[in-house]
């Protein structure tokens, strides 16, 4: 078998082939007067804030309630989210993080409130932001499809620190007065990883534990063992959700991807079916629309 490195692994060339995604086909996209991201409509009060000029398609979400509107995750910080998010509401906005890993949290310092679940890694992440070194992946060489508006600047580009100002515990209630939404803990890809579930919609907000492409356990502080007891849990609760609405790439897609991303795992924790080789023990495995990579040592070999 030939070993590929972790960007042939994980990084198709010519990303930008599959964009305008299918996610968003029948969406209607609202305009705006930034270039960087595109913003789209799944219902008169749920808007989705795609960032598809960036190999990671980030994807955040504006859910608006009465009273305030949640963002969930704010991307890569490579153009001014705030000022898009004026643009799209009179609501207070906070800021609900999935997980504190870069590509989740970069607007979080532009906003006053910022929610997320309490862990020591997310408390490293607000602390220090990410540093210069670490965030220049975000802009390797062909990562982007679109240039990065006036004023970025790539010598000072990075993640600035911010103030964490209410830590989300599981299976808190979150009122945006109307809507409600229900906060998961759901470790695996990252130990502070929340999913969030509105009852009214069924919508289930996966952030990375699903999205059609690449899904890591690999990275530190994944878990594939963890991994699989959220799919466990998430599973117990299946007829509850309707669609998921993941923090990259595709918006709401058929939740029954789930059973299908469980089943996956658990093959691969056994060390059974096929799959690509990456350096270092990493393992592709395939699913429909999407796929899994777990780490050295995560299957019994
Ligand atoms: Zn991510």
């Amino acid at each position: 078998m030939t070993t590929k490195t972790e960007n042939e692994l994980i990084r198709p060339l010519n990303w930008w082939n599959a964009l305008p995604r299918e996610g968003y086909r029948s969406l209607e996209r609202i305009s705006t007067n930034q270039s960087w991201y595109s913003v789209y409509r799944i219902d008169p009060q749920t808007l989705v804030i795609s960032e598809d000029g960036q190999f990671d398609e980030n994807v955040s979400y504006l859910v608006m309630g009465e009273k305030r509107a949640a963002l969930i995750d704010t991307g890569d910080n490579l153009a001014d989210l705030r000022e898009l998010v004026r643009g799209l509401t009179s609501l207070p906005v906070f800021v609900l993080n999935t997980h504190r890993h870069l590509d989740h949290i970069g607007a979080n310092y532009l906003f006053d409130e910022v929610w997320a679940f309490d862990h020591r890694v997310s408390r490293e992440a607000a602390a220090l932001g990410v540093p210069q070194p670490h965030v220049l992946e975000v802009i390797q060489p062909g990562s982007l499809c679109k240039e990065i508006p006036a004023p970025f600047y790539e010598k000072a580009y990075c993640i600035p620190p911010y103030r964490i100002t209410h830590w989300v515990r599981d299976g808190e209630t979150i009122d945006l007065g109307g809507r409600t939404l229900e906060a998961i803990h759901t470790p695996g890809h990252s130990p502070d990883h929340l999913c969030f579930y509105e009852g009214r919609t069924r919508y289930l907000w996966t952030g990375d534990i699903f999205y059609t492409g690449c899904v890591y356990t690999h990275l530190p502080w994944g878990d594939l063992d963890v991994f699989l007891r959220t799919y466990e849990k998430l599973l117990e609760r299946y007829d509850e959700f309707g669609l998921l609405m993941p923090s990259h790439n595709d918006p709401c897609i058929d939740k029954s991807v789930l059973r299908e991303m469980h089943a996956l795992a658990l093959q691969a924790r056994r060390g059974e079916g096929t799959y690509e080789a990456g350096e270092g023990g990493m393992r592709k495995y395939r699913g429909s629309c999407f796929s899994l990579v777990i780490g050295e040592k995560q299957a019994d070999r």
